[in-house]
């Protein structure tokens, strides 16, 4: 072992090898000497575990080594990924994609200049959510709305204006965690507004918030239980009948309703999600969401009602640490110009298409990917019923029936598969279930099958390559 150990190149001498110069040329000196390094560290690992690297330190196969190195290396960290996990609204994933007209509002916008926040007619300086404010109150039907980052930032801003040194009366049932670290009671403090807490964790009544009313009182608010669902006797008032007891005592209301849509999606199986017309409309002073989920536009919050109250948030100086980028308000801008035309909306926005989809059509769609995915050796595929998912912070118990290409090697591990799609470009996120690697077909976009087959076929025969 120690005779491999001593047999090993160093390092000045390999560098002067051809393979390395031309490396040195294309990477620079410093990188290709860490690459090297590296492959032979690799090496002499295997060579202490007793391995025969012989032929692995030749110096063309060195070469070899470092330049894929080098490759990868020198690769974006953030890559396109096929979505076949069935989840719609995949956060880790960047919830909704976006639609054409929006991507290319966001492009021009990075491009080159644009009237960001000039009014084109006086010359004068504008504000920047003017962009979207005539729009957003044509499609909800309300005096006003802004926007800031997230609906996170959106709670944080309208507790902070609203509320900073006074209380808000929350439902225990609503105390909610939303992606980790939004708590609301820690939002609340962070904000500086006191939480009141009312009610039981299943059941709060209307008499509840009356009797927590007092003149501290600045907000009465709703949060829409978006990622977990009580099941059972439960018991919580509407948004009309808080607003009704907000009205009779002065007090404002306020409805986060983190995936508001803008369109009516029972048809797919939603009826719960609330939508921000609805709020409005029975009289909350305020709703919140997200641009990111339902309504398949960028990330931001969105946050409409009362002009008033619209105006007195604007003015809070932390407005200007939350407010959105240039291609945000570009790309949200074109969003919601498709809404104007529903069936525009219907066509044009992506998470829409997949959420129409007749499950007919899906499934012929797996039959004729299995049918070729059949042929080839080494793979046993089948078509599996399945459940695609919104995510996202909508119910978690909300799924649209889907269909998905459950396949497995007869060689690799059904991890090691799933690896291997992960690697290959664009990159395939499934779902390992049962001994398979399962693709859901909902959350993939028919023109990227041929890449998907392509893909499965590789991940056969090649190494995965980081
Ligand atoms: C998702 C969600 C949020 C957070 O929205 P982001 O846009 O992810 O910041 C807040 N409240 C509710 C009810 C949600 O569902």
């Amino acid at each position: 072992m120690n005779d491999v150990l001593r047999q090993f190149p160093a390092v000045h001498e390999l560098l002067a090898a051809s393979p390395f110069a031309a490396l040195i040329e294309h990477y620079g000196r410093d990188a290709v000497v860490t690459s090297l390094r590296h492959e032979l560290d690799q090496l002499r690992k295997m060579a202490q575990q007793g391995k025969d690297v012989t032929d692995l330190l030749a110096t063309d196969h060195l070469g070899a080594a470092v330049n894929q190195h080098l490759i990868n290396s020198t690769k974006p960290r953030l890559r396109p990924v096929i979505n076949a996990t069935g989840i719609l609204l995949h956060t880790n994933l960047g919830r909704a994609p976006m639609a054409e007209a929006a991507v290319e509002a966001a492009a021009m916008a990075a491009r080159g200049y644009l009237n960001l926040e000039i009014d084109l007619v006086t010359g004068k300086r504008s504000s920047r959510p003017d962009a979207v404010r005539p729009w957003l109150t044509k499609l909800m039907g309300c005096e006003s709305a802004t926007l800031v980052n997230n609906n996170a930032a959106a709670t944080v801003i309208v507790l902070r204006a609203l509320a900073q040194g006074r209380e808000v009366i929350v439902s225990r049932g609503q105390l909610v965690e939303i992606g980790g670290s939004f708590r609301i009671p820690e939002i609340m403090a962070a904000s500086g507004a006191t939480l009141t807490e009312v009610g039981a964790t299943n059941i709060t009544r209307l008499s509840d918030y009356e009797r927590a009313i007092s003149d501290k009182t600045a907000l009465l608010l709703r949060v829409h239980a978006s990622n977990y669902r009580i099941v059972g006797h439960t018991e919580t008032p509407s948004i009309k009948e808080m607003v009704q007891l907000g009205k009779g005592r002065g007090i404002p209301v306020v409805d986060d309703i983190g995936s508001g849509s803008l369109i009516d999606m029972s048809e797919w199986g939603l009826d719960d999600e609330p939508m921000p017309r609805a709020s409005l409309k029975v009289g909350a002073d305020l709703v919140l969401f997200s641009g990111d989920k339902l309504l398949g536009g960028p990330q931001c919050g969105i946050i409409a009602g009362r002009a008033d109250l619209i105006e007195k948030i604007e003015r809070d100086p932390l407005m200007r640490a939350f407010r959105v980028d240039k291609m945000t308000l570009a790309a949200l801008e074109a969003t919601l110009r498709l809404y104007l035309d529903p069936e525009k909306a219907l066509d044009a926005i992506p998470l829409i298409k997949m959420l129409e989809i007749p499950l007919a059509v899906l499934q012929e769609r797996a039959y004729l990917l299995a049918r070729y995915l059949g042929n080839v050796p080494g793979l046993n595929v089948h078509v599996a019923d399945t459940k695609a998912y919104v995510g996202g912070g909508t119910l978690p118990d909300r799924s649209v029936r889907s269909v998905a290409l459950a396949i497995r090697s007869e060689h690799l591990s059904e991890n090691d598969l799933a690896l291997r799609l992960r690697m290959n470009e664009p990159a395939i996120m499934g779902r390992v279930e049962d001994g398979s690697v399962l693709l859901d077909l909902r959350t993939i976009p028919s023109e990227q099958d041929q890449a998907m087959l392509e893909a499965v076929q590789q991940a056969l025969h090649d190494s995965p390559t980081r």
